[in-house]
C-alpha cells in the first residue's frame, strides 16, 4: 500500500522524471506533463557527483548513465597563460560512497533520453507539449488539476518538478523566486582532447572561471564564468566571438576548444541563481522540489543532484507510508531543508567570494587568490 495512487507531475527534468521512475516502479499511476514539444536538454553537458549517480543507482538507471557519460576522479586548477601549468591537482570526495565514482559528466541530452525511457518502462505516461496552467485544491486529500486551461482530472498528488520559473510555485502562492548571484555562464559542447580526464578549472584571467568538464571518449563541455551582463539577445555568430575572445588567456586544452569553436560549435549563455523555499514546501495535495524549490550557482556542480535528492526521499515516503499526513511532510522537509540549505549557501558563497574579490581588487584592497584581477591575461 503506498499513500497515493494516482499522481501528476510538472516537469520532465530530472527531478520530475526521477520521481516518475520511483512512483510508477511501486505501481502508482503517474503522469508527467511537460510544457515543451519534445525532450530537450540545452546546456551541452553536466557533472553528476556521487550522491547522483547513487540515485540513478536506486532508479535502475545507473547502468545506462554510467555507459553514456565520463566517469572520473579528482580536479585540477591550471593557471592562465600560453602553456596552461596545472598547478594543483585536488582529490574529490565520494559524495555516494566508495560504490560510485566521485564524478562524471554526461551531454544533457543523453541523461534526458535515459531517464525518459526509464520512466516510460515503468508505467509513468509521459506527455510533452502540456502545460499545466491551473489546480483547485479545495479538497483536502485531493487536486484538480488544468493542462492548458482544460481540468485533466483529480490527483492524490501534484509535485511541482517545473524548474525555476515554476508555475506550480505560483499556483500555490509561494513568493519566493531565484535571484541573479550577478554571474554569468557561456557554454559550449566541443571534443575532449585526449588530455582532459577530469573537470580543469582555470581561475585567474579575464574571466572569473575558465574550465571543461569531459562527457565522453569524445566530447566535453567547456564554460566561461564572467561577470552577469544582459546578453540574453546575443546573435550566435557574436556568442562564439565572445568565447573565443574571452578565451584567449587559457592556453592548453583551449586551443582544442577554440578550433572547435571557429568550426561552428555553439556558444549559449545564460546566469546563475539562488534561492531557497522556506518550508513548507508543500500546501496541502500540492509539493515543489528541484529548481522549483531551490537554485544556486553550480559552483559545486550539485544543482542536478539535490533536485533527485528531492525525488528520491519524496518517492522514498510516499512509496513506504500508507497515507499523506503532516508526519510524512514532516519528516520530508526534516531530510531536505537543511541539506539543500546548505547546498545554496555554500554554493553561492564560492561565487561571492569571487565577486568580492573582483570588487576589491577593483578598488585596490584586499585580493582573494581566485579574484578576476590576480592574474591578468598573459
Ligand atoms: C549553467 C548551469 C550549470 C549547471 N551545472 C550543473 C552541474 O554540473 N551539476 C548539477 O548537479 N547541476 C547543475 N546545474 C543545475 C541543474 O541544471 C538543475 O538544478 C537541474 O537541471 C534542475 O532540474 P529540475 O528537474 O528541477 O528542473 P528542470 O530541468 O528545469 O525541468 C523543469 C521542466 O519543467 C517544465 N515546465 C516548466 N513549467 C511547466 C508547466 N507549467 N507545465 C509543465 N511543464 C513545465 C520545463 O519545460 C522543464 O522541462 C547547472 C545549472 C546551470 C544554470
Amino acid at each position: 500500500m503506498t499513500a497515493v495512487r494516482k499522481v501528476a507531475i510538472a516537469g520532465s527534468g530530472v527531478a520530475g522524471l526521477a520521481a516518475a521512475i520511483q512512483l510508477a516502479k511501486a505501481g502508482v499511476e503517474v503522469d508527467v506533463f511537460e510544457a515543451k514539444p519534445e525532450l530537450s536538454a540545452l546546456g551541452s553537458g553536466i557533472s553528476l557527483q556521487g550522491n547522483a549517480l547513487r540515485v540513478f543507482d536506486a532508479l535502475g538507471a545507473w547502468d545506462d548513465i554510467r555507459d553514456a557519460g565520463y566517469a572520473f576522479a579528482g580536479l585540477n586548477l591550471r593557471a592562465p597563460g600560453p602553456d596552461a601549468p596545472i598547478v594543483a591537482q585536488l582529490p574529490d570526495v565520494a559524495a555516494g560512497g566508495p560504490d560510485y565514482p566521485s564524478s562524471m559528466g554526461i551531454p544533457r541530452a543523453d541523461l534526458a533520453r535515459i531517464l525518459l525511457e526509464h520512466a516510460q518502462r515503468a508505467g509513468a505516461r509521459v506527455q510533452f507539449g502540456k502545460k499545466i496552467t491551473g489546480i483547485d485544491a479545495r479538497a483536502g486529500d485531493a487536486v484538480e488539476l488544468f493542462v492548458d486551461d482544460e481540468s485533466a482530472g483529480e490527483y492524490d498528488l501534484l509535485i511541482g518538478a517545473d524548474g525555476l520559473n515554476s508555475t506550480v510555485r505560483d499556483l500555490v502562492g509561494i513568493e519566493t523566486k531565484p535571484q541573479p548571484t550577478g554571474m554569468g555562464i557561456w557554454r559550449t559542447f566541443v571534443s575532449r582532447p585526449a588530455e582532459v580526464e577530469s573537470t580543469e578549472l582555470y581561475y585567474g584571467g579575464p574571466v572569473y572561471i575558465a574550465g571543461y568538464t569531459p562527457t565522453g571518449e569524445n566530447s566535453m563541455y567547456a564554460f566561461l564564468v564572467e561577470k552577469a551582463e544582459d546578453r540574453f539577445g546575443t546573435s550566435d555568430e557574436d556568442a562564439t566571438r565572445i568565447m573565443l575572445d574571452e578565451s584567449r588567456a587559457y592556453g592548453g586544452p583551449w586551443n582544442s576548444i577554440r578550433a572547435d569553436l571557429e568550426a561552428g560549435a555553439r556558444a549559449n549563455y545564460t546566469w546563475f541563481t539562488k534561492h531557497i523555499v522556506e518550508a513548507p514546501w508543500n500546501r496541502n495535495r500540492v509539493v515543489v522540489i528541484g529548481d522549483a524549490a531551490h537554485s544556486c550557482p553550480p559552483t559545486i556542480a550539485q544543482g542536478a543532484a539535490q533536485a533527485l535528492e528531492d525525488a528520491f526521499v519524496l518517492t522514498e515516503l510516499l512509496v513506504a507510508r500508507d497515507t499523506v499526513d503532516q508526519q510524512l511532510w514532516d519528516e520530508f522537509h526534516a531530510r531536505r531543508l537543511p541539506r539543500a540549505t546548505a547546498v545554496v549557501e555554500a554554493s553561492v558563497q564560492l561565487g561571492q567570494w569571487q565577486i568580492d574579490g573582483d570588487r576589491d581588487a577593483d578598488a585596490g584592497g584586499l585580493i582573494f587568490g581566485i579574484g578576476k584581477k590576480m592574474a591578468e591575461p598573459v
